[in-house]
């Protein structure tokens, strides 16, 4: 990638793919680097404030996995992470059982969603690091996992060595590495991209490059436009609708997540359960089962989420309907097998947009210099982008500095693989 004179460097979206990237950015360029966010509420309104947080060695890509890991180790150390951002190693297991708490909820009922999608976080795991005396199914629970009922479960199993899972509370991650990016001089600008500008490259290699960024002011509606010789999209779900003639392969999947605080006095011990329940048979003798993810957080919080729908994705983030029937299925799921959720109380009930690649494989990390030279996308990271954001950063980075990335070998991801 040609860059004559100093980059001037505009990152489109404020998600935790934006954030980070705009902050390993920022280690070299400072404040030639500006990130742009439709939401009035400021960064991570989206997946990246909604997520459970998992960081994981067994995630996928592994090309990506294997920077983003340590990265992600290494800004905890260098930066207070388990203080910001709740980073630390968690136990990861699987989970199968039968509802069997019952009150008036009613466990069966599966809420307003209209098609289920699973959010795929476990086709990763080949071997994730574990042993095959450890994947050996047990019906008994680990001796501190005591905040699911072990009479109703039929067996745990690890999902992943000890030291191969760890989480971040993924709103804070976010916001530190804009405030991280902010203290290097970084500008963070609240606007709706509506077009990435184009114009002719009359530089060394002539062709098509980008000029800047066409934004809508959410305040007063005017137009603007911020000038760059460099654009990164990293708008999520969002992204296809700033490349309107390159087809890019991003669909939307909408997920629904609660949050829950336990009576005081209850200890919620470190453990990520991917789960399985039996419900009780439907009138029509139909047995049916649900899977929420349940994240056991530092502060004791309690992080569950349910499957995927196809609702359509609405003009911004700040426009993302919750339906209360899916967050009141994952609520009822979890309390079926759990006391302690039962008795907890629900802090939020949130919904966000899951970008995912239409055509299998991703995320798309790379120059789309098909389309226009200094255009960078960054995007698709399906169920994995909070753990896979360090790494994509670092690699954008080194693609803006060198003009090649240069951490891993990241071709499988290259935006011509895709549009
Ligand atoms: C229920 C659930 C659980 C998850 N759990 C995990 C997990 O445990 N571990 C993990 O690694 N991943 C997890 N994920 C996945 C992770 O949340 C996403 O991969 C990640 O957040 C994607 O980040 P992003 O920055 O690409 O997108 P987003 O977070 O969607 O951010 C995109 C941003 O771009 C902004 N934007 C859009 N259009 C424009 C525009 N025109 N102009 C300016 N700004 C714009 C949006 O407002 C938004 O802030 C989970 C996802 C879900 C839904």
């Amino acid at each position: 990638m040609s860059t004559s004179g100093a980059p001037k460097i505009v990152i489109i979206g404020g998600g935790i793919i934006g954030c980070t990237t705009a902050y390993y950015l920022s280690r070299r360029f400072g404040s030639r680097v500006t990130l742009l966010e439709a939401s009035k509420h400021g960064v991570a309104q989206g997946a990246s404030g909604k997520a459970g947080g998992l960081v994981a060695k067994w995630a996928y890509p592994k090309e990506l996995v294997n920077v983003s890991f340590h990265e992600h180790v290494a800004l905890a150390e260098e930066h207070g992470g388990s203080s910001r951002w709740g980073w630390r190693y968690v136990n990861c297991g699987s989970w199968e059982g039968r509802a069997g708490i019952s009150g008036d909820a009613d466990p069966g009922a599966s809420g307003g969603v209209s098609r289920k999608k699973s959010l795929e976080k476990t086709l990763g795991l080949t071997d994730g690091g574990v042993t095959k005396n450890a994947r050996r199914k047990k019906t008994r629970l680990p001796d501190d996992l005591r905040w699911i009922s072990e009479s109703l479960t039929d067996s745990y199993s690890p999902m992943a060595a000890t030291g191969h899972t760890a989480q971040v509370y993924p709103y804070e991650f976010t916001a530190s590495m804009l405030e991280l990016a902010g203290a290097n001089g970084v500008e963070f600008v609240t606007g709706q991209a509506t077009s990435i500008e184009i114009g002719d490259d009359t530089g060394d290699e002539p062709g098509r490059r980008v000029t800047g960024v066409e934004y809508r002011d959410p305040y007063t509606g005017a137009a603007k436009t911020i000038l760059a010789s460099h654009v990164i999209l990293a708008a999520g779900a969002w992204s296809p609708t700033l490349l309107p003639q390159a087809d890019l392969p991003i669909a939307a999947t909408r997920a629904h997540s609660i949050t829950l605080q336990p009576r005081s006095g209850v200890i919620i011990s470190p453990y990520v359960l991917f789960t399985e329940i039996k419900l009780p048979p439907t009138p029509d003798d139909r047995l049916t089962d649900a899977s929420p993810e349940i994240y056991a957080r530092p502060n004791n919080e309690v992080y569950a989420c349910g499957p995927g729908d196809d609702s359509p994705l609405p003009d911004t983030v700040d426009d993302v309907q919750i339906d209360e029937g899916a967050c009141d299925s994952i609520l009822k799921h979890v309390s079926s097998v759990s006391l302690e959720l039962r008795q907890a109380k629900v802090d939020r009930r949130q919904a966000c947009f899951l970008p995912t690649v239409s055509k299998g494989g991703g995320p798309i990390i790379g120059e789309a210099g098909n389309v226009a030279k200094g255009l960078i996308i960054a995007t698709g990271h399906t169920c994995w982008g909070i753990c896979n954001a360090p790494g994509t950063a670092r690699a954008i980075t080194e693609l803006v500095e060198h003009g090649e990335i240069r951490c891993a070998n990241l071709r499988q991801l290259h935006p011509s693989r895709f549009i």
